[in-house]
């Protein structure tokens, strides 16, 4: 019934909206590098009713149309949303902090329903790949990644969906674009920064994660003179890179967080999300330096930037901050509705 709802408000949606961002996130892959634990595709479906979880609250009754592998099932978003809490934040984790990522997990799948469900895979409504979707372990696969510990994390995890039943982050009344990211650098980034569309609560704001607490939040690339000169030929053709590679690198201009807006390599402007992809490096938080050899990046923290950092949550949480609260700081402007509430007002 409610699915029947949904899809018909995705008509609805579709007629006076322009999904812009959502076609742009589909190859922006960033979203998924949360999870710390990504690692091959998941197999098998979920187990029937997994969670547990009260029959007529919003996850239980909601079915979605999931695709695992080759397979395409309808299973509670209750069931969906464990293994992909699991699966895209460490178990670890203080359990303000997996609530957070519930609800942005709830909320991102809602709005690609909404959106008209991805263009990879029109017969489902969400799939487990973490380059398309979001990244989604079985029960089997859990139990097998975290062994003697799976009874304790499955627990947490599934009190994280339980406990945020239904509850979605709405901006306007529509589900927001609930996009996060592993770590930040001091302060997330603008999605207008990264993507094509700015939205009002996807602008920087500061996050508290360090690195004391995030593994990898500062690492390095060095690419040779000859590498560096191959790899951005190959994108920027017309880029000038003869001579002493001293003066390869001109302006580098930074975004209102302090990341790379664009940056002047051989008198071309090269965008960070460029340079990021083009190096492979975790983030466009980026420091250029010439040694006598090789371009040296030092990169902070780990994503696009964007929205909520997983890490910043997770530290917000062990300071005492509620999930609430978490996701109120990272989605500022936004607010916490019922689902239920939602999908039913849709009908009228
Ligand atoms: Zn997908």
């Amino acid at each position: 019934m409610k699915r029947t709802t949904i899809i018909s408000l995705v008509l609805v949606f579709l007629a006076v909206s322009v999904p812009l961002l959502v076609s742009s996130f589909a190859g922006s892959g960033d979203k998924k590098e949360a999870g710390a634990q990504q690692s091959g595709a998941p197999s098998g479906v979920s187990a029937e009713n997994a969670s547990g979880t009260e029959a007529d609250g919003f996850d239980m009754s909601f079915s979605i149309k999931f695709k695992n592998g080759s397979d395409v099932s309808e299973i509670p978003m209750a069931d969906y949303l464990i293994g992909a809490v699991a699966a895209e934040m460490p178990a670890s984790f203080e359990i303000g902090a997996l609530q957070a990522q519930a609800v942005a997990l709830r909320t991102y799948t809602l709005q690609k329903i909404l959106a008209g469900g991805s263009d990879a895979h029109p017969d489902a409504d969400i799939c487990s790949d973490s380059a398309c979707c979001a990244a989604w372990r079985s029960v089997e696969q859990l139990e097998e990644n975290w062994g003697t510990d799976f009874d304790a994390y499955y627990e947490k995890i599934r009190q994280a969906v339980t406990s945020t039943d239904g509850v979605c982050i709405t901006y306007e009344g529509q589900p927001a674009q609930a996009v996060f990211h592993s770590s930040s650098a001091g302060m997330t980034e603008e999605s207008g920064a990264v993507w094509s569309a700015s939205l009002p609560y996807l602008v920087p704001v500061e996050s508290p994660e360090d690195e004391q607490q995030v593994p990898n939040y500062v690492s390095h690339v060095s690419v040779s003179f000859d590498d560096f000169r191959e790899t951005v030929k190959e994108q920027y053709p017309e880029a000038a890179l003869e001579g002493d590679p001293e003066d390869w690198i001109g302006d580098v201009v930074l975004t209102g967080s302090g990341r790379i807006d664009h940056v002047a390599i051989g008198g071309v402007q090269v965008p960070g999300t460029s340079l990021r992809s083009m190096f492979g490096l975790r983030s466009t938080a980026v420091q250029i330096d010439i040694t006598d050899s090789s371009v040296e990046f030092t990169v902070t923290g780990y994503g696009h930037g964007v929205g909520m950092s997983q890490y910043g949550a997770n530290a917000m949480a062990e300071k005492g901050s509620s999930w609430q609260e978490i996701l109120l700081w990272y989605y500022p402007g936004t607010e916490l509705s019922d689902a239920d509430s939602f999908v039913n007002q849709a009908e009228g």
